[in-house]
């Protein structure tokens, strides 16, 4: 690849943000940086920033700014010959600001998934709650039913996963993002893609992927497989 291509992809829990970040990065050989993965890497490694952010995670809140730019910020400045796509940073006005300081961003992406589809989704989200690991019964199953893949041990169901709380958190995820999304319209480089199927956005995701990154090896296209 000639230069480093940096994007962004913005949504909210259970827009299938995940997925669709795992098949950019599969597809265009960008590396898929998330921030939910750091974070459980750090739990899992019981660091400092990983300890305190698991009171936060297992409450179902964001984990305050400060720590989240000093454990995102570092690991984005290790990668400078490789392009990548951040997913679950930035997530609020103050995160993408420290990220502007730190870095271009050549492409964001925004999800805009129907509210009632990311509640009847996230209504089926099984947690690990040791590890942080999520679980979806539609589309990101556990191998066994009600059980941690790694681990074996029992899956819980969060209280903010449940009906009254899921409303109260998808509305506060999209009073945070607001801000960051209109900084990145303001910006030009803000796209946003509409519907309740990954499957259905995903062609339009690619084709734009294609017009910027036009040195992409064609066969690791990734094509659903049914
Ligand atoms: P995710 O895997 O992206 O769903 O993240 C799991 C959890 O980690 C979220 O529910 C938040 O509690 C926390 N988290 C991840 N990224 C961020 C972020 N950028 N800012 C604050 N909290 C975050």
């Amino acid at each position: 690849m000639s230069r480093i291509f940096r994007a962004v992809i913005l949504g909210p829990p259970g827009s299938g943000k995940g997925t669709i970040s795992e098949r950019i990065a599969q597809s265009f050989g960008l590396q898929h940086l998330s921030s939910g993965d750091f974070l459980r890497e750090n739990i899992a490694a019981k660091t400092e920033a990983g300890v305190l952010a698991k009171t936060y995670i297992e409450k179902g809140l964001l984990v305050p700014d400060h720590v989240m730019t000093r454990l995102v910020l570092p690991r984005l400045e290790e990668i400078t010959r490789h392009s990548w796509l951040l997913d679950g940073f930035p997530r609020t006005l103050a995160q993408a600001h420290a990220l502007d300081i730190a870095c271009d961003l050549d492409l964001v992406i925004s999800l805009n998934v129907p509210f009632e589809t990311l509640k009847e989704r996230l209504s089926h989200r099984w947690i690990h709650p040791a590890s942080g690991r999520v679980y979806n019964k539609g589309f990101n199953p556990p191998r066994v039913k009600g059980v941690d893949d790694i681990t074996g041990e029992p899956l819980i169901q969060h209280e903010d996963d449940k009906p009254m709380a899921l409303v109260a958190r998808l509305r506060h995820y999209k009073d945070v993002a607001k801000p960051v999304i209109d900084l990145y319209k303001s910006k030009g480089i803000l796209h946003t893609f509409s519907d309740t199927e990954t499957d259905r956005i995903w062609p339009y995701i690619s084709t734009l992927f294609s017009t910027k990154i036009p040195m992409h090896q064609a066969d690791t296209h990734y094509a659903p497989s049914h």
